[in-house]
Protein backbone atom coordinates (compact mmCIF):
# COMPACT_ATOMS: atom_id res chain seq x y z
CA UNK A 1 0.00 0.00 0.00
CA UNK A 2 1.45 3.31 -0.71
CA UNK A 3 1.42 5.62 1.87
CA UNK A 4 -1.92 8.63 2.59
CA UNK A 5 -0.77 11.31 0.44
CA UNK A 6 -2.29 13.79 2.38
CA UNK A 7 0.23 13.92 4.32
CA UNK A 8 2.29 14.95 1.83
CA UNK A 9 -0.07 17.34 0.27
CA UNK A 10 0.35 19.27 3.81
CA UNK A 11 3.66 20.23 3.29
CA UNK A 12 3.90 24.00 3.45
CA UNK A 13 5.97 24.02 0.09
CA UNK A 14 3.08 22.64 -1.66
CA UNK A 15 1.86 25.36 -3.31
CA UNK A 16 5.21 27.08 -4.22
CA UNK A 17 5.57 25.97 -7.73
CA UNK A 18 9.01 25.89 -7.89
CA UNK A 19 9.36 23.43 -5.21
CA UNK A 20 6.53 21.55 -7.49
CA UNK A 21 9.08 21.21 -10.54
CA UNK A 22 11.96 20.47 -7.77
CA UNK A 23 10.34 17.66 -6.20
CA UNK A 24 9.22 15.99 -9.39
CA UNK A 25 8.62 12.50 -9.81
CA UNK A 26 11.15 10.35 -12.10
CA UNK A 27 12.08 7.32 -10.14
CA UNK A 28 10.44 4.40 -8.74
CA UNK A 29 11.26 5.33 -5.11
CA UNK A 30 9.46 8.37 -5.39
CA UNK A 31 6.50 7.20 -7.55
CA UNK A 32 6.05 4.52 -4.63
CA UNK A 33 5.15 7.39 -2.36
CA UNK A 34 2.03 7.86 -4.54
CA UNK A 35 0.95 4.55 -6.11
CA UNK A 36 1.40 0.64 -5.83
CA UNK A 37 3.34 0.24 -9.53
CA UNK A 38 1.98 -2.60 -11.78
CA UNK A 39 4.87 -5.36 -12.83
CA UNK A 40 3.49 -3.42 -16.25
CA UNK A 41 4.55 -0.11 -14.98
CA UNK A 42 7.84 -1.23 -12.90
CA UNK A 43 8.75 -3.16 -16.62
CA UNK A 44 8.23 0.30 -19.06
CA UNK A 45 9.64 2.50 -16.51
CA UNK A 46 12.81 0.62 -17.16
CA UNK A 47 12.65 -0.40 -20.57
CA UNK A 48 11.31 3.32 -21.81
CA UNK A 49 15.20 4.96 -20.21
CA UNK A 50 16.92 6.32 -22.79
CA UNK A 51 13.99 6.57 -25.63
CA UNK A 52 11.03 8.23 -23.78
CA UNK A 53 11.51 10.67 -20.70
CA UNK A 54 8.88 10.66 -17.73
CA UNK A 55 8.31 13.20 -14.74
CA UNK A 56 5.06 14.13 -13.09
CA UNK A 57 4.45 16.94 -10.68
CA UNK A 58 3.46 15.74 -7.26
CA UNK A 59 0.57 17.98 -8.03
CA UNK A 60 -0.76 15.98 -10.62
CA UNK A 61 0.98 12.72 -9.19
CA UNK A 62 -1.80 13.65 -6.18
CA UNK A 63 -4.79 12.98 -8.85
CA UNK A 64 -3.67 9.67 -9.40
CA UNK A 65 -6.11 6.75 -8.35
CA UNK A 66 -3.64 4.62 -6.30
CA UNK A 67 -5.72 1.99 -6.81
CA UNK A 68 -6.35 1.73 -10.13
CA UNK A 69 -3.92 1.17 -13.01
CA UNK A 70 -6.30 2.52 -15.93
CA UNK A 71 -7.08 5.75 -13.97
CA UNK A 72 -7.22 8.53 -16.39
CA UNK A 73 -4.55 10.35 -14.71
CA UNK A 74 -1.86 7.81 -14.65
CA UNK A 75 -2.51 6.65 -17.82
CA UNK A 76 -1.35 9.93 -19.06
CA UNK A 77 1.65 9.84 -17.44
CA UNK A 78 2.89 6.71 -16.13
CA UNK A 79 4.82 4.86 -18.84
CA UNK A 80 3.48 1.32 -19.92
CA UNK A 81 5.01 -1.38 -21.65
CA UNK A 82 2.07 -0.90 -24.98
CA UNK A 83 4.67 2.62 -25.53
CA UNK A 84 6.74 -0.16 -26.53
CA UNK A 85 5.45 -2.26 -28.66
CA UNK A 86 5.84 -2.28 -32.75
CA UNK A 87 4.14 0.75 -34.18
CA UNK A 88 3.13 1.76 -37.37
CA UNK A 89 5.03 4.68 -37.89
CA UNK A 90 8.86 5.33 -36.27
CA UNK A 91 8.50 8.99 -37.37
CA UNK A 92 9.64 11.96 -34.84
CA UNK A 93 8.01 14.58 -36.36
CA UNK A 94 4.70 13.64 -38.60
CA UNK A 95 3.99 17.20 -39.15
CA UNK A 96 7.07 17.90 -40.75
CA UNK A 97 7.52 21.03 -38.44
CA UNK A 98 11.02 21.13 -38.88
CA UNK A 99 10.96 21.16 -42.66
CA UNK A 100 8.08 24.05 -41.98
CA UNK A 101 10.80 25.79 -39.40
CA UNK A 102 12.35 28.60 -40.98
CA UNK A 103 14.73 29.29 -38.35
CA UNK A 104 15.16 26.70 -35.58
CA UNK A 105 11.47 25.79 -33.49
CA UNK A 106 10.15 28.87 -34.86
CA UNK A 107 6.92 26.84 -37.72
CA UNK A 108 5.70 28.78 -40.28
CA UNK A 109 3.07 26.49 -41.77
CA UNK A 110 0.24 29.70 -41.74
CA UNK A 111 0.42 32.77 -44.20
CA UNK A 112 -0.43 35.34 -40.72
CA UNK A 113 0.67 33.06 -38.11
CA UNK A 114 3.09 31.05 -36.79
CA UNK A 115 3.85 28.60 -33.50
CA UNK A 116 7.22 29.49 -31.79
CA UNK A 117 8.48 26.77 -29.78
CA UNK A 118 10.66 29.17 -27.13
CA UNK A 119 11.35 25.91 -24.84
CA UNK A 120 11.63 22.39 -24.77
CA UNK A 121 11.60 21.90 -21.11
CA UNK A 122 7.95 21.24 -19.48
CA UNK A 123 6.90 20.02 -16.16
CA UNK A 124 5.57 16.97 -17.13
CA UNK A 125 5.83 14.40 -19.76
CA UNK A 126 2.53 13.18 -21.18
CA UNK A 127 3.22 9.59 -22.41
CA UNK A 128 1.13 10.89 -25.95
CA UNK A 129 2.54 14.42 -26.26
CA UNK A 130 2.85 15.22 -29.95
CA UNK A 131 6.59 16.93 -29.84
CA UNK A 132 7.79 13.82 -27.54
CA UNK A 133 10.68 13.78 -30.24
CA UNK A 134 11.85 17.30 -28.35
CA UNK A 135 10.34 17.68 -25.43
CA UNK A 136 12.61 17.72 -22.66
CA UNK A 137 15.80 17.17 -25.54
CA UNK A 138 18.52 19.51 -24.61
CA UNK A 139 19.25 20.00 -28.47
CA UNK A 140 16.26 21.44 -28.65
CA UNK A 141 15.98 24.58 -25.87
CA UNK A 142 16.65 27.92 -27.47
CA UNK A 143 20.32 29.76 -26.67
CA UNK A 144 19.57 33.33 -26.79
CA UNK A 145 21.28 33.77 -30.34
CA UNK A 146 18.60 31.46 -31.51
CA UNK A 147 16.06 33.29 -29.94
CA UNK A 148 17.11 36.90 -31.12
CA UNK A 149 17.16 35.12 -34.56
CA UNK A 150 13.51 33.69 -34.49
CA UNK A 151 12.66 37.57 -33.17
CA UNK A 152 14.58 38.96 -36.22
CA UNK A 153 12.49 36.90 -38.53
CA UNK A 154 9.25 37.93 -37.00
CA UNK A 155 10.25 41.52 -37.46
CA UNK A 156 11.39 41.13 -40.19
CA UNK A 157 7.99 39.36 -42.06
CA UNK A 158 5.09 41.78 -41.78
CA UNK A 159 2.12 39.42 -42.67
CA UNK A 160 2.75 37.59 -38.82
CA UNK A 161 -0.12 38.92 -36.89
CA UNK A 162 -0.33 36.28 -34.17
CA UNK A 163 1.91 34.35 -32.50
CA UNK A 164 1.69 31.12 -30.64
CA UNK A 165 4.40 30.56 -27.86
CA UNK A 166 4.19 27.15 -27.05
CA UNK A 167 7.06 24.52 -26.41
CA UNK A 168 7.40 21.92 -24.34
CA UNK A 169 5.80 24.76 -21.72
CA UNK A 170 6.53 28.41 -22.31
CA UNK A 171 5.72 29.26 -18.92
CA UNK A 172 8.23 27.12 -17.37
CA UNK A 173 9.92 30.28 -17.77
CA UNK A 174 10.42 32.60 -14.77
CA UNK A 175 8.97 36.09 -14.80
CA UNK A 176 12.34 38.07 -15.94
CA UNK A 177 12.62 35.87 -18.97
CA UNK A 178 8.88 36.05 -19.87
CA UNK A 179 8.56 40.03 -19.44
CA UNK A 180 12.42 40.09 -21.63
CA UNK A 181 10.51 37.47 -24.37
CA UNK A 182 7.07 39.54 -24.24
CA UNK A 183 8.38 43.44 -24.40
CA UNK A 184 10.39 41.70 -27.80
CA UNK A 185 7.22 40.72 -29.29
CA UNK A 186 5.31 43.32 -28.50
CA UNK A 187 8.13 46.02 -29.80
CA UNK A 188 7.13 44.62 -33.64
CA UNK A 189 4.47 46.70 -34.23
CA UNK A 190 2.70 44.02 -36.58
CA UNK A 191 2.15 41.23 -34.17
CA UNK A 192 -1.26 41.67 -32.98
CA UNK A 193 -2.02 38.36 -30.62
CA UNK A 194 0.15 36.80 -28.91
CA UNK A 195 -0.96 33.43 -27.37
CA UNK A 196 0.73 31.05 -24.88
CA UNK A 197 0.17 26.89 -25.06
CA UNK A 198 0.63 25.26 -21.41
CA UNK A 199 -0.40 22.94 -19.67
CA UNK A 200 0.38 24.43 -16.44
CA UNK A 201 -3.53 25.19 -15.34
CA UNK A 202 -3.81 21.20 -15.43
CA UNK A 203 -0.63 19.59 -14.03
CA UNK A 204 1.06 22.67 -11.90
CA UNK A 205 -1.61 25.25 -11.34
CA UNK A 206 -0.12 27.05 -9.09
CA UNK A 207 2.37 28.59 -12.02
CA UNK A 208 -0.56 31.18 -11.97
CA UNK A 209 0.34 33.14 -9.36
CA UNK A 210 0.18 36.48 -8.90
CA UNK A 211 3.51 38.03 -10.48
CA UNK A 212 2.94 36.00 -13.15
CA UNK A 213 -0.94 37.05 -14.06
CA UNK A 214 0.51 41.08 -13.55
CA UNK A 215 3.28 40.45 -16.25
CA UNK A 216 0.54 39.05 -18.72
CA UNK A 217 -1.58 42.04 -18.10
CA UNK A 218 1.04 44.23 -19.71
CA UNK A 219 0.57 42.28 -23.04
CA UNK A 220 -2.84 42.44 -24.70
CA UNK A 221 -4.25 40.93 -26.14
CA UNK A 222 -3.09 38.14 -25.14
CA UNK A 223 -4.44 34.86 -25.04
CA UNK A 224 -4.14 31.28 -23.30
CA UNK A 225 -4.95 27.59 -24.64
CA UNK A 226 -4.44 25.16 -22.10
CA UNK A 227 -4.86 21.45 -22.22
CA UNK A 228 -7.29 19.48 -19.88
CA UNK A 229 -8.04 16.04 -20.89
CA UNK A 230 -10.41 14.39 -18.03
CA UNK A 231 -13.22 16.14 -15.79
CA UNK A 232 -10.75 15.16 -12.87
CA UNK A 233 -8.57 17.29 -13.89
CA UNK A 234 -10.72 19.97 -12.82
CA UNK A 235 -9.59 20.24 -9.66
CA UNK A 236 -10.45 23.70 -7.41
CA UNK A 237 -6.63 24.29 -7.79
CA UNK A 238 -6.81 24.67 -11.83
CA UNK A 239 -10.38 26.60 -11.44
CA UNK A 240 -8.60 29.29 -9.10
CA UNK A 241 -5.85 28.93 -11.65
CA UNK A 242 -8.27 30.05 -14.38
CA UNK A 243 -9.56 32.45 -12.50
CA UNK A 244 -6.48 34.11 -11.94
CA UNK A 245 -5.68 33.81 -15.53
CA UNK A 246 -9.50 35.64 -16.35
CA UNK A 247 -9.01 38.58 -13.81
CA UNK A 248 -6.15 39.52 -15.69
CA UNK A 249 -7.94 39.78 -18.91
CA UNK A 250 -6.25 36.63 -20.05
CA UNK A 251 -9.35 34.73 -22.41
CA UNK A 252 -9.05 30.84 -22.04
CA UNK A 253 -9.46 28.33 -23.85
CA UNK A 254 -9.15 24.63 -24.03
CA UNK A 255 -7.19 21.98 -26.31
CA UNK A 256 -8.06 18.41 -25.67
CA UNK A 257 -6.14 15.09 -27.74
CA UNK A 258 -8.81 11.99 -27.98
CA UNK A 259 -7.34 9.49 -26.25
CA UNK A 260 -8.41 5.52 -26.00
CA UNK A 261 -9.52 4.70 -22.76
CA UNK A 262 -8.98 7.67 -21.35
CA UNK A 263 -11.70 10.05 -22.58
CA UNK A 264 -13.17 8.52 -25.81
CA UNK A 265 -16.72 8.73 -24.49
CA UNK A 266 -19.85 10.51 -25.06
CA UNK A 267 -20.53 10.59 -21.12
CA UNK A 268 -16.72 12.09 -20.05
CA UNK A 269 -16.25 14.19 -23.08
CA UNK A 270 -19.56 16.06 -22.39
CA UNK A 271 -18.60 16.05 -18.54
CA UNK A 272 -15.33 18.07 -19.25
CA UNK A 273 -16.75 20.44 -21.89
CA UNK A 274 -19.52 21.47 -19.17
CA UNK A 275 -16.92 21.04 -16.39
CA UNK A 276 -14.88 23.58 -18.37
CA UNK A 277 -17.36 25.79 -19.29
CA UNK A 278 -18.20 26.15 -15.49
CA UNK A 279 -14.83 27.21 -14.80
CA UNK A 280 -15.39 29.75 -17.75
CA UNK A 281 -12.98 27.82 -20.04
CA UNK A 282 -13.95 27.95 -23.78
CA UNK A 283 -13.26 24.14 -25.55
CA UNK A 284 -11.26 25.11 -28.26
CA UNK A 285 -9.85 22.19 -29.87
CA UNK A 286 -10.41 18.18 -29.35
CA UNK A 287 -7.13 17.07 -31.09
CA UNK A 288 -7.08 13.19 -33.01
CA UNK A 289 -4.15 12.00 -31.45
CA UNK A 290 -1.32 12.54 -33.62
CA UNK A 291 0.81 9.24 -35.48
CA UNK A 292 3.66 9.69 -32.97
CA UNK A 293 5.85 6.15 -32.66
CA UNK A 294 5.27 4.80 -29.54
CA UNK A 295 1.60 5.70 -29.15
CA UNK A 296 -0.48 3.57 -30.96
CA UNK A 297 -2.10 2.63 -27.82
CA UNK A 298 -3.62 6.08 -27.47
CA UNK A 299 -5.12 6.39 -31.00
CA UNK A 300 -8.92 6.02 -31.77
CA UNK A 301 -10.34 5.88 -35.22
CA UNK A 302 -11.54 8.54 -36.33
CA UNK A 303 -14.95 7.81 -37.01
CA UNK A 304 -15.21 7.42 -33.10
CA UNK A 305 -14.45 10.81 -32.61
CA UNK A 306 -16.59 12.05 -35.30
CA UNK A 307 -19.44 9.63 -33.14
CA UNK A 308 -18.80 11.47 -30.43
CA UNK A 309 -19.09 15.06 -31.48
CA UNK A 310 -22.38 14.24 -33.05
CA UNK A 311 -23.69 12.69 -30.11
CA UNK A 312 -23.02 15.63 -28.05
CA UNK A 313 -24.30 18.55 -30.18
CA UNK A 314 -27.80 19.54 -29.34
CA UNK A 315 -27.13 17.63 -26.71
CA UNK A 316 -25.32 20.40 -24.24
CA UNK A 317 -24.83 23.80 -24.43
CA UNK A 318 -23.11 24.93 -28.05
CA UNK A 319 -19.85 26.43 -26.59
CA UNK A 320 -19.12 23.45 -24.34
CA UNK A 321 -18.08 21.49 -27.53
CA UNK A 322 -14.97 21.82 -29.49
CA UNK A 323 -14.32 21.77 -32.72
CA UNK A 324 -12.57 18.19 -33.52
CA UNK A 325 -9.40 18.37 -35.62
CA UNK A 326 -6.30 16.62 -37.27
CA UNK A 327 -3.38 18.76 -37.73
CA UNK A 328 -1.40 17.64 -40.82
CA UNK A 329 1.85 19.06 -42.53
CA UNK A 330 -1.30 20.97 -44.68
CA UNK A 331 -2.83 22.34 -41.96
CA UNK A 332 -5.60 21.74 -39.12
CA UNK A 333 -8.53 19.90 -41.00
CA UNK A 334 -11.88 19.81 -39.37
CA UNK A 335 -12.88 16.18 -39.13
CA UNK A 336 -16.68 16.46 -40.34
CA UNK A 337 -18.50 15.72 -43.49
CA UNK A 338 -17.17 19.08 -45.26
CA UNK A 339 -13.88 17.81 -44.98
CA UNK A 340 -13.68 14.65 -45.12
CA UNK A 341 -14.56 12.22 -48.07
CA UNK A 342 -14.54 8.89 -46.78
CA UNK A 343 -12.03 5.76 -45.49
CA UNK A 344 -9.93 3.70 -48.08
CA UNK A 345 -8.76 0.82 -45.93
CA UNK A 346 -6.49 2.07 -43.58
CA UNK A 347 -6.76 5.74 -43.99
CA UNK A 348 -8.96 8.13 -44.14
CA UNK A 349 -9.42 10.77 -47.21
CA UNK A 350 -9.59 14.57 -46.44
CA UNK A 351 -9.07 17.94 -48.02
CA UNK A 352 -7.25 20.64 -46.80
CA UNK A 353 -8.66 24.25 -45.79
CA UNK A 354 -6.85 24.93 -49.22
CA UNK A 355 -8.41 21.50 -50.61
CA UNK A 356 -5.13 19.74 -50.54
CA UNK A 357 -5.92 16.15 -50.31
CA UNK A 358 -4.64 14.19 -47.27
CA UNK A 359 -4.92 10.76 -46.56
CA UNK A 360 -4.41 10.26 -42.77
CA UNK A 361 -2.89 6.05 -41.93
CA UNK A 362 -5.50 5.30 -39.12
CA UNK A 363 -6.09 1.74 -38.69
CA UNK A 364 -9.50 0.99 -37.08
CA UNK A 365 -8.09 -0.38 -33.20
CA UNK A 366 -9.21 -3.59 -33.31
CA UNK A 367 -11.07 -4.17 -30.43
CA UNK A 368 -12.97 -0.76 -30.83
CA UNK A 369 -16.83 -0.57 -30.78
CA UNK A 370 -18.66 1.94 -32.50
CA UNK A 371 -21.71 2.34 -34.78
CA UNK A 372 -21.02 5.06 -36.93
CA UNK A 373 -18.67 4.31 -40.53
CA UNK A 374 -17.02 6.60 -43.17
CA UNK A 375 -18.46 5.42 -46.84
CA UNK A 376 -15.76 3.23 -48.20
CA UNK A 377 -13.80 5.12 -51.03
CA UNK A 378 -10.52 4.08 -53.14
CA UNK A 379 -7.50 5.86 -52.02
CA UNK A 380 -6.73 8.45 -54.83
CA UNK A 381 -3.19 8.11 -56.65
CA UNK A 382 -0.44 10.25 -55.74
CA UNK A 383 -2.40 11.73 -52.51
CA UNK A 384 -0.14 12.95 -49.75
CA UNK A 385 0.13 11.03 -46.69
CA UNK A 386 2.64 9.41 -43.94
CA UNK A 387 4.53 6.29 -45.03
CA UNK A 388 3.77 3.78 -42.54
CA UNK A 389 5.79 0.56 -41.53
CA UNK A 390 6.54 -1.77 -38.77
CA UNK A 391 8.42 0.61 -36.47
CA UNK A 392 10.18 -0.80 -33.31
CA UNK A 393 12.21 1.62 -30.50
CA UNK A 394 15.28 1.05 -29.22
CA UNK A 395 17.39 3.06 -26.81
CA UNK A 396 19.56 5.97 -28.25
CA UNK A 397 23.45 5.28 -27.20
C1 LIG B 1 -2.12 25.04 -34.65
C2 LIG B 1 -1.15 25.90 -35.25
C3 LIG B 1 -1.35 27.27 -35.34
C4 LIG B 1 -2.58 27.94 -34.81
O1 LIG B 1 -3.72 27.51 -35.52
P1 LIG B 1 -5.17 28.06 -35.16
O2 LIG B 1 -6.09 27.17 -35.96
O3 LIG B 1 -5.22 29.48 -35.57
O4 LIG B 1 -5.37 27.90 -33.69
C5 LIG B 1 -0.39 28.03 -35.97
N1 LIG B 1 0.74 27.46 -36.48
C6 LIG B 1 0.95 26.13 -36.42
C7 LIG B 1 2.18 25.58 -37.01
C8 LIG B 1 0.02 25.31 -35.80
O5 LIG B 1 0.24 23.99 -35.72
S1 LIG C 1 2.27 19.20 -21.26
FE1 LIG C 1 2.14 19.41 -23.49
S2 LIG C 1 4.29 19.69 -24.18
FE2 LIG C 1 4.35 18.92 -22.07
S3 LIG C 1 4.56 16.69 -22.35
FE3 LIG C 1 2.35 17.15 -22.10
S4 LIG C 1 1.57 17.34 -24.20
FE4 LIG C 1 3.83 17.50 -24.29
Amino acid sequence: MPPNPKSKIQNPKWRDWRWQMQNRIHSVETLRQWIDPTDDELEAIEATKGIFRWNITPYYASLMDPDDPDCPIRRQVVPRMSEMAPDIVGVADPLEEEAHSPVKNLIHNYHDRVAFCVTAECAIYCRYCLRKRMVGDPAFFMKKDELEDALAYLAAHPEIRDVLLTGGDPLTFNEKHLDWLLSRLRAIPHIDVIRFGSRMPVKLPYRINDALCDLLSRYHPLWINTHFNHPRELTDDAAEAIDRLLRAGVPVGNQTVLLRGINDDVATMKALGEGLVRMRVRPYYLYQAQLIGGTASFRTSIEKGMEIMRALRGRTTGFALPEYILDTPFGKVPLNGTYVRGRAGDHVVMETYDGTLWAEPNPIPLDETRSFTLPEIPLPDGIATIPTGAATFVPVA
